[in-house]
């Protein structure tokens, strides 16, 4: 039955309803609230003379209505998934919105393979980890240019919204996507990617296909396995699509944040490099090239070496790996590299993993004890040449270093620790630029003019708490709870402004945010990162001196220093308690890399390597228009730190800046992955940890904003049809005015609620008292 014929619809609809009087009407609150309607209540069981009233009634609830209309298109899947709207694709629309009615849609929905739901402008996606049928072409023209509530909840809607909005207000949009490790962010992403270029109809049929290699390329050198997602993502990613003023897609932009190159030269238990290694390996040895570029052909080299005694035979046997090369190899011929280019690349690659075989011992004689030498030249030899330097001149840099002093220059040499640690630095010096390089370079080979629109895709490394965690973890959790906090003010900036708009004091909207625990970070001198930087320029601070420099200048209730672990510390953040290790803390966040290593390196004949040193790769030319003014984020997030600063936490605050400062001029539309279950099972639902992400993601939040607010917004005309027996006689039939809406309020004696220029401004329990008034008449 369709709208097109109402009485059919509401014969078939007084049916639906007589079930659900008899059964479990409790499922369907927007039904439950249909019930609530005088004229049903009065018809219940003569189902002709309801058909004919709910013609009247259908009038009235349009809007309703459409939600509840079933829609004709099934499409059929494999998973036999039915495109059917129900009313509770929107969790807005149900009248009791507290955390257990949440769960048991979002359970209910899960089971019925339902992964999307909308709550108001917030998309939730549930991980469903199989592979679902829904993201077809077909699906793409489903959600092409349609209004929201004719569809299911789902991604590409969310994905047309803001193509939608770009092209009719001509102004730029950004989807930001959050959620923890492994909800399902990234995938989220390429979701949105697949369904904008279908959107954005290039004719240009090579500017798409460039664009669709630029995610799985940039993930095969920034994405690596842990713990807790196979596919995680160690960088923070925001794409730009650019588009005409027609909506036709030109061209891409990426920017990368904070790569976690730590896990270059190491990685926790149980953890892998990044995947690039392992399909270079995998994929050289297929080729037969390993002795080309100069790698081992019977041990993997240790960086990719698995801590757990698994063996060449598991790299090189691997068919993902070997495949996954040939599509590298693909994504960088079809965005436009260079054959030289990739070459250099590899170059770059394979050496860094003979770099990381460079092994030191102490030459130990009567005068000096902190010496040390390379005593197995080839792994050596072979990073040299690849890198296009002298073997000579890397050693000398690997295991001395000039110090200046009263204008002389000295040379003092490099225990096997020190050796150790430049080695290492140089590592991950030459995979950050590396990185950073080939993210510049498709920006250039997708390059577009400034002008034009674009919308942003925002996919960051998710909250991470593992059994041990150290800086790395601190860097990711604190980039997102500056996300946390753009949403919340996001939610509640949109909530104040239509209490302004309708001449109500915005001041009664009681909210609570996580700007104290960023304050406890970020503020200057005395925020976290401040005394780690300061910390960090004390050659003689240790991690205990870190630590017991946080807990003596840290006096917040988000803060603190377990008894039991001497180099602990915990923060409660807006996602859960977190204990930090401070155990490395002050070398990761200097980031030193000594200049010996850029000199030797600026020798090379390689031209790609001599662009990565010939200037160091700072954003600092940039940081001065980052400072922009914002109606919603204080200026203060934004000015720049105090110099000298350390590498990696001045990059770190740049970035951010730059996420940050994008995020905020374009129109947002907001992603919430979750995760249901952490053992990466399809159909499971954990109630309980479903809600813990529920809270901390601010769904919760955001309804119980709504509920210490004024949850219920209700146009006078709306609220005095619906109210009206409450102080009228039913055939009185009275205005929709304001006055008329007072008096309703007046006679059900309902206390605290407020009236806007064009709306009744109610608190969730006014709207129960007065179902209940109705129910009693
Ligand atoms: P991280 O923060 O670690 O980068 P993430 O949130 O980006 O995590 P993803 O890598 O997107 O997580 O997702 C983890 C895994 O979940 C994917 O590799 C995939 O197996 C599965 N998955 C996520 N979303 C979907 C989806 N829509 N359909 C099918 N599988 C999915
Ligand atoms: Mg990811």
């Amino acid at each position: 039955p369709t709208l097109r014929n109402p009485e059919e619809w509401c014969r078939s609809f007084s049916h639906f309803i007589a079930q659900c009087l008899i059964k479990d009407f409790e499922t369907r609150p927007s039904v439950t609230h249909l019930l609530e309607h005088p004229f049903i209540k009065q018809a219940h069981g003569k189902e002709m003379a309801l058909g004919q009233q709910l013609s009247t009634l259908i009038c009235e609830q349009q809007d309703l209505g459409c939600k509840l209309k079933t829609k004709h298109e099934r499409i059929n899947t494999r998973k036999t998934l039915i495109i059917e709207t129900s009313p509770d694709d929107d969790l807005v629309n149900l009248e009791f919105l507290d955390e257990e009615t949440i769960i048991k849609h979002l359970s209910k929905r899960y089971d019925e393979l339902q992964i999307y739901t909308y709550v108001g402008d917030i998309l939730i996606a549930l991980n469903p980890f199989q592979t679902l049928s829904i993201y077809s072409p077909q699906f793409s023209k489903l959600y092409h240019g349609v209004k929201r509530a004719d569809n299911p909840p789902h991604i590409f809607a969310t994905a047309d919204a803001a193509y939608q909005g770009m092209v009719t207000f001509c102004k730029d949009q950004c989807i930001i996507i959050s959620g923890e490790s492994g909800a399902g962010k990234t995938e989220s992403a390429h979701l949105i990617v697949q369904h904008l270029t279908f959107l954005g109809k290039a004719n240009n049929r090579t500017l798409r296909e460039k664009i669709l290699q630029v995610n799985p390329l940039v993930e095969a050198f920034g994405n690596a396995c842990t713990a807790i997602n196979d596919n995680s993502s160690r960088f923070g990613k925001y794409l730009e699509m650019k588009f005409t003023p027609t909506g036709a897609v030109m061209g891409a932009k990426i920017s990368e944040y904070l790569l976690e190159k730590s896990r270059v030269i190491k990685q926790a238990t149980g953890e892998k490099n990044f995947h690039i290694f392992y399909y270079i390996y995998a994929g050289l040895y297929h080729q037969e090239k390993l002795k080309k570029y100069r790698l081992p052909d019977k041990k993997p080299p240790r960086y990719i070496e698995n801590q757990h005694g698994k063996v060449m035979q598991d790299i090189v046997s691997s068919k993902l790996y070997k495949e996954q090369f040939d599509a590298i190899q693909d994504c960088f011929r079809i965005i436009g590299f260079t054959d030289e280019e990739v070459n250099s690349v590899y170059r770059i690659l394979c050496a860094i993993l003979n770099t990381g075989n460079i092994e030191f011992t102490a030459i130990t004689s009567q005068h000096q004890t902190d010496k040390s030498e390379v005593p197995n030249v080839e792994a050596l030899e072979n990073a040299a040449a690849l890198l296009c330097i002298g073997p000579e001149e890397l050693t000398e840099a690997l295991t001395s270093h000039c110090v200046v002093t009263r204008g002389e220059t000295i040379i003092r040499t490099n225990t096997v620790d020190k050796a150790t640690d430049v080695r290492d630095a140089m590592s991950k010096a030459l995979y950050g630029r590396l990185f950073s390089w080939i993210v510049n370079r498709i920006n250039a080979l997708l390059h577009v003019a400034e002008s034009g629109m674009n919308v942003g895709i925002l996919d960051i490394f998710g909250f991470e708490n593992f059994k041990k965690n150290s800086f790395e973890q601190l860097c990711i959790n604190i980039a997102n709870e500056q996300i946390q906090f753009y949403f919340n003010q996001h939610i509640f900036a949109l909530e104040q402004m239509e209490y302004q708009s309708e001449g109500v004091d915005a001041s009664l909207v009681e909210y609570e945010d996580n700007r104290p625990i960023l304050d406890m970070f970020l503020q200057k001198p005395m925020g976290l990162l401040s005394l780690l930087d300061e910390e960090s320029r004390f050659p003689q601070a240790t991690d205990q001196t870190l630590v017991d420099k946080f807990e003596d200048n840290l006096r917040y209730k988000y803060f603190w220093r377990p008894k039991r672990f001497e180099l602990c510390f915990g923060i409660q953040h807006y996602a859960g308690k977190v204990l930090y290790n401070v155990n490395g803390f002050l070398e990761k966040n200097r980031d030193t890399l000594p200049a010996d290593i850029v000199v030797v390196l600026r020798t090379s004949e390689n031209k790609l390597l001599q662009q990565l040193f010939s200037s160091p790769l700072t954003k600092t030319g940039r940081c001065q228009r980052l400072v922009i003014k914002v109606l919603i984020i204080p200026v203060t997030f934004f000015a720049p730190p105090p110099s000298p600063c350390f590498v990696s936490s001045l990059r770190w605050q740049y970035s951010l800046m730059d996420l940050l400062s994008k995020m905020v001029v374009g129109q947002p539309h907001f992603v919430r992955c979750i995760k249901p279950n952490d053992d990466r099972q399809a159909l499971r639902f954990f109630k309980e940890r479903v809600m813990v992400q529920l809270r901390y993601t601010g769904i919760l939040e955001t309804v119980n904003i709504r509920r210490q607010g004024y949850s219920h917004r209700i146009l006078f005309e709306e609220f005095v049809n619906r109210y009206y027996y409450l102080a009228f006689r039913a055939h009185q039939m009275p205005d929709s005015s304001k006055e008329n809406a007072v008096a309703i309020l007046e006679r059900a004696k309902l206390e605290n609620w407020v009236l806007g220029k064009t709306k009744v401004f109610l608190k969730y329990y006014h709207v129960e008292q007065l179902n209940l008034l109705l129910r009693e008449l």
